[in-house]
């Protein structure tokens, strides 16, 4: 049963045509609606809907779950903690120690200020990713970053190599094994024997890498939802 209550519901009316619905920031439901539409005309459409409507609700709460950053709060880079403060000094945010300090402006919008400051981080890993590949004599291919949901890393058939930018959340050593295995694809563009014996080759150690790569998968959902 729909009840349309205004704690839960925000109806707006005006002089368009369809009926829109949307979820708010704060859990309500948005309903743009035209004026000429009864009450118990939206009502019966959201009756209708009801099934649609429910799958929206749960899934917005499902991805603003765990996602309050609350003064004190951590998050990861490279593998250590860094405690967010709000501060009131304009600016966006930068790092001190083991300290993110975020302009208390963005204070709501904490979400979109770690993205960017993890983006802003992307560069430096493709750098290690280019050293990486001059010094154990790979080809030199192209490599970029970017958000990805069910992977680390990747290497096409053409030669590119992506990185995941989540992988700024990990330990550098495990950014070096992502690198090595996407490079070792070169010769092996599949998960062999042999392609394991290449990694094991530059990396002796890979094992215990891949291993906490698995244990940390829950790292990569962390950005994609937050978009
Ligand atoms: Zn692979």
């Amino acid at each position: 049963m729909i009840m349309l209550d205004n704690d839960k519901i925000l109806i707006i009316r005006s002089d368009r045509i369809s009926v829109r619905f949307k979820t708010l920031a704060d859990g309500r439901l948005e309903v743009r609606m035209p004026l000429a539409m009864t009450t118990q005309e939206l009502h019966d459409l959201m009756v209708k809907k009801q099934d649609v409507l429910d799958r929206l609700v749960l899934r917005h709460n499902e991805r603003s779950a765990g996602r309050e950053y609350k003064e004190g709060a951590q998050i990861v880079l490279f593998g250590e903690a860094l405690e967010i403060s709000f501060v009131e000094k304009p600016g966006f945010c930068w790092k001190y120690d083991n300290k993110l300090y975020i302009d208390k402006y963005f204070e709501r919008n904490v979400p979109a200020v770690l993205k960017d400051f993890y983006e802003k981080q992307a560069p430096g890993m493709i750098g290690r990713a280019k050293q990486i590949q001059r010094e154990f004599g790979f080809h030199e291919v192209k490599i970029g970053c970017r958000w990805m949901k069910s992977r680390w890393g990747s290497y096409s058939s053409k030669g590119n190599m992506t990185l995941n930018i989540a992988l700024v959340m990990a330990p550098r050593g495990i950014i070096d094994y992502v690198i090595i295995h996407e490079l070792c694809h070169q010769r092996h563009p599949n998960h062999s024997p042999e392609f394991w014996q290449e990694v094991e080759r530059y990396l002796p150690t890979y094992r215990s890498f891949k291993a906490w790569l698995k244990e940390h998968g829950h790292l990569l959902r962390i950005m994609p939802q937050v978009l």
